[in-house]
């Protein structure tokens, strides 16, 4: 990890964020106005320089955003951007119904779309290229009166300055005179690699030393953020992106790579320092308000970005972190994992006992990790069952749960022709020295069993009312035996500070319930009423 910054480089690069425009282009991503407003509160948060609200005028919802944000919106150090296009062929600038709606959206900064390549300007805008130059500098000039600071995003211009640099110039140097303070070089059709971009940007910088440039990636080739660090190589002074790399199609350039990339990697300042470790929060709370799963293994920011599978690896980062790890963790937020796996060797598995608390003779491991590679061979997987692993940990070192010991449960489904389904369960158990007989109906076998669990022993478990079941999985998979399939079910649940994954595996599918309901409840009881005072009496 090196963070010595190429003189030839800048010092540092804007972070011009444009999830909440381009970003929201992608396929389900639908924010509402309040939705907008959080997202921008977090990228302040994360204290990037520019966050684009949206095009004003362009549809009701962006107008009451630009509306709404000077009351609701407290940036401390991002500057909101009003995004609009050049006025219209043959209308005057102050005339032109988008420049006026920039003006009228009250932000410090305005972004305006121009074309770049002459065929959108002759097919497209069906004008001249001369007129399309006089739009560009006619409107930098009627904003920049108006107090604004003026961006021009020049459209298409890597596939523009290929088919004609004399008239992609040109567009860009009217935007210059006129007063634009960032020249901002879109590749809008994604389909540039970072050798061309380098060698664009480099020329034009050579043909207009003086101006500021941005670059502006989309993913279509999977380049969108080499190509944004190529474009700063050669100069860029703002990176244009989307947090989580949103965009149409394949996405915008990702902010959540370029701003560590340029930051601990290049050594260009960007977001400020002590900012930094916000990226993995500001990151996957983004993800929840636009209602998207982040990838697990998204670069810096992923869940998994920092997960180690392989025995070797966790004995030998224990000792050396940075040994295996591209950079600290921690220094965007995230943190190492270890992943628990017939792979992984004793030192994982020691880790995690200490991480509980308790003390593993070297023996007492060794027949964790027997047991945990016949488990995994009958089809546990303890990587996703974070829950069910620490009992079985905790019941190595000599654990015991208290709270039911099972006698016998009973589960009937019941079809009438042409009718419902109704389920009932019946469960025998101990609890608290007494034996219990429950019986409750539910919506399915796993549903009426836990309905009846939480009847027997609920009185004298009141924490059990807290915990939910929220995700129920099913896979069948083939033995290695070739006898038939067994099931393995996945249970996710949580109480109101944490959640919780179970695991169970059987030939048959209720069994294999039970067992991941039953280590559910049992993770949940302990985690609840070892934080809580011990009941009375
Ligand atoms: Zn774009």
């Amino acid at each position: 990890m090196s963070e010595v910054r190429d003189p030839r480089w800048p010092e540092r690069v804007e972070i011009y964020d444009t999830t909440l425009r381009d970003g929201s282009q992608r396929e389900g991503i639908s924010l509402t106005v309040a939705d907008k407003l959080k997202v921008a509160e977090q990228l302040d948060h994360l204290g990037v320089d520019y966050i684009e609200g949206g095009w004003p005028g362009a549809n009701p919802k962006d107008a009451e955003f630009f509306e709404r944000a000077p009351a609701e919106l407290r940036l401390e150090r991002s500057q909101l951007v009003a995004f609009g296009s050049t006025r219209r062929a043959g209308v005057k600038a102050d005339e032109d119904e988008v420049l006026r709606n920039l003006v009228k959206a009250g932000t410090p900064v305005a972004c305006i779309v121009a074309k770049s390549w002459d065929y959108h300007v002759t097919e497209a805008l069906r004008t001249t290229l001369d007129e399309a130059v006089v739009m560009v500098s006619d409107s930098v000039e009627f904003l920049h009166s108006a107090g604004l600071e003026v961006f021009v995003d020049a459209e298409h211009f890597f596939d523009g300055y290929r088919n004609n640099p004399e008239f992609a110039l040109r567009v860009l140097r009217a935007a210059h005179e006129a007063g634009a303070s960032r020249l901002v070089l879109c590749d809008t059709n994604g389909g540039t690699l970072p050798h061309d971009v380098e060698q664009v940007v480099a020329e034009v910088r050579a043909a207009l030393p003086d101006a500021g440039l941005g670059a502006h990636f989309h993913n279509d080739t999977g380049c969108a953020v080499g190509n944004a660090l190529a474009a700063v190589r050669q100069g860029a002074v703002q990176v244009q992106g989307c947090i989580n790399g949103y965009g149409e199609r394949t996405g915008n350039a990702n902010l959540t790579a370029i701003i560590p990339n340029l930051t601990l990697k290049m050594g260009i300042d960007t977001v400020p320092r002590d900012r930094l470790e916000l990226l993995f929060p500001v990151s996957h709370h983004i993800a929840e308000l636009v209602n998207l799963t982040l990838d697990p293994q998204s670069p810096y920011v992923g869940t998994s970005a920092f997960a180690h599978k392989a025995g070797l690896h966790t004995s030998a980062i224990a000792r050396a972190r940075d040994a295996y790890e591209h950079i600290e963790p921690d220094a965007i937020g995230n943190l190492t994992r270890f992943v628990v796996s017939e792979m992984a060797g004793r030192s994982t598995v020691a880790m995690r006992a200490k991480d509980l608390g308790l003390n593993l003779s070297d023996e007492t491991v060794t027949d964790v990790l027997d047991q945990l590679k016949t488990l995994e061979h009958a089809g546990y997987h303890f990587e996703v069952a974070d829950a069910s692993f620490e009992l079985l940990l905790r019941t190595a070192a000599g654990w015991t749960q208290e709270f039911f010991a099972l006698e016998s449960f009973r589960v009937i489904v019941e079809k009438q022709a042409g009718g419902e389904v109704t389920t009932e369960a019946t469960i025998k158990l101990q609890t608290r020295g007494e034996r219990v007989i429950a019986t409750a109906e539910g919506n399915g076998p796993v549903n009426a069993l836990d309905q009846a669990l939480r009847l027997a022993i609920g009185q004298a478990h009141p924490a059990l009312s807290g915990i939910h079941l929220t995700d129920y999985k099913v896979r069948v998979l083939d033995t290695h035996k070739g006898t038939g399939a067994v099931t393995r079910v996945l249970l996710d649940s949580a109480d109101e500070e944490r959640s919780w994954s179970t695991i169970g595996v059987s030939e048959n599918i209720i069994e294999a319930s039970w067992q991941a309901l039953s280590d559910s409840i049992v993770h949940g009881l302990l985690a609840a009423e070892t934080s809580e005072d011990p009941p009375a009496g």
